[in-house]
Parts: structure tokens; sequence; C-alpha cells
């Protein structure tokens, strides 16, 4: 059983601001960072991902591929990872968050997520970067965790565990299923605080619900039908003028994009095109 896991950062155990998991050479006047508390939480990241590793293979994985996810996507400690594993890092890569992803993958793991953008009382919540303000399959909201599950689902493969905080876990299950194992690894009290296990009792957790979720084989793969309509909510009516810009890509609203969509590889091809060219409109 080939496992892929898609290793996020802000749903780690500890982590409750921004500054947490801002790699320090890609500070901003207003995402200040700190080299001190990237490097700390990035350790962390790193147990967390060797504790899903550990119970996955006790599970009866046979390989396991860890794609880095957050920001730049080169946050691991790869000398500090399990030696089993292969590691994707570094960014622009097609599939991004789903990067290793392909026919050969039997089940998909998600380590550090976070609820969608809107989320009340959830650290860090948000979808793929601070201006979208919401994502919507035919109407329904999601986040990163439905996004990538998309993804997978074209290739005939589903999620079978999530960790993280506990909203972002149960947007995980509510949107994709409840046989995904979930692991709440800290509560959310606003955007930027949080009641945290101990590490090393998330980490514990984390291996329980990893094991489970391979020994068990639930697969769900969440496949999108064809003709699903995207939309994009963004937090400036001039993304949307520069979405435009992409065939297929129409206003329904001020500050909402909308295009549709055959099937998840659709959906990663268009949706990144999309948020690349929208990212540029606030810059000029
Ligand atoms: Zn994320």
């Amino acid at each position: 059983m080939k496992i892929l896991i898609s290793a996020d950062m802000e749903g780690t155990c500890g982590v409750s601001s921004w500054v947490h998991v801002q790699a320090p050479e890609v500070t901003s006047a207003n995402q200040p960072a700190s080299v001190s508390e990237y490097e700390r939480f990035r350790r962390l990241m790193t147990a967390e991902v060797n504790a899903a590793i550990r119970g996955a293979f006790r599970g009866g994985a046979t390989e396991i591929i860890v794609n880095d996810s957050h920001d730049f996507q080169r946050n691991l400690i790869i000398n500090e990872l399990d030696t089993r594993v292969t590691y994707i890092s570094g960014a622009d890569k097609r599939f991004g968050m789903m990067q290793g992803i392909d026919q050969d993958i039997d089940a998909i793991m998600y380590t550090g997520y976070h609820a969608r953008a809107g989320t009340v009382g959830a650290p860090l919540a948000h979808t793929w970067n601070t201006w979208v303000h919401d994502v919507r399959f035919n109407g329904v909201s999601t986040g990163e965790f439905g996004i990538n599950a998309a993804i997978a689902g074209h290739f005939g493969t589903g999620v079978i565990m999530v960790a993280g905080d506990d909203q972002a876990v149960a947007q995980t299950q509510d949107f994709l299923g409840d046989q995904i194992k979930g692991a709440v690894v800290k509560w959310g009290i606003s955007s930027t605080s949080a009641r945290h296990l101990h590490p090393v009792a998330a980490e514990g957790l984390i291996t329980g619900a990893a094991e489970e979720a391979v020994s068990g084989r639930h697969i769900v793969p969440y496949r999108l039908a064809a003709g699903t309509e995207i939309q994009i909510d963004a937090d400036h009516q001039s993304r949307i003028d520069q979405m435009l810009l992409v065939p297929g890509v129409q206003r329904v609203g001020n500050r909402t994009a909308s295009f549709t969509v055959n099937n998840g590889l659709e959906l990663n091809d268009m949706f990144r095109l999309v948020m690349k060219v929208g990212g540029f409109a606030m810059n000029t």
C-alpha cells in the first residue's frame, strides 16, 4: 500500500500565529518573521509527519512519499525525517500540495491541516492564501482539504486521515466523509490562538490515527462531477478583473469568479492558474 502524505504546517500542534510558520526569507512588511520561531515549529511539523509515517508503516504501508505542502514547500527537515520515506520539497510543482499523486498512490494522509477561509475560532484558517475569502464547489464551501481531495479523486484515490485543529478535522470529515480518521492536536480559540495538546501526546494521537487509517483501508475517492461549478470569492474586485483574462472564467459577483471543470485534474490546473493571475492584481 503506497501512501502520499500532504504535510501542511498551520495545523501543527503548538502553532497559533503566522510568525510560527513564516520562513524568514519570505518576510514582508505586514508579515513579520522570526528565525527562531520558524525553526522551532518546522521541527515540530517534522515530528508530526514522522508520527504519521510510523503509524502508516505499522498499519501496513509499504511505501510512503512525503510532499511538503506549506507555503514555499521546503519546511520539513530532511535529515530528521523517517529514513524509510522519500521527500518532495520545493515550489512550482504542477500539483502543489498534492505533488506525488499518480495512479500508483493508494491513499492520502493530511498532516498539519487547517480550517477553510472564514472559519471563526480556527487558528490561521485560510484557503490557499490570505486574500481568498471562500471557495465553493457547486455552492458548497470547501478548503484545501477539498481541493486536494478532488485532485486525488481524479487519480482514483482518497484521503484516509487528517491531523490538524478541531475544525480542520471536522470540516474534512463533513466534506469527505467520516470514514476519514481524525487526529485533533489543538482546539481553536480565535484566529490566532488555540489550546494545544503536548506535542508528544499529539504525535501519539497521529500515529494511532495513521495506523488505524491504513489498516482499515477505507478509501473513498472524492470525484468531481463533470460540469462542477467552482466559485472563488476574493478580497477585492480587482482580483476578478485579472482572473477574467483566463478563458472560461466569468464574474458572477463584484468579488466572485466562476468557472466549470469536468474533473480534479482540470480543477488543479484552472485553480492554480486563476490563483496566480489573481495574485498579481493588488501589486500594480
Ligand atoms: Zn494550508
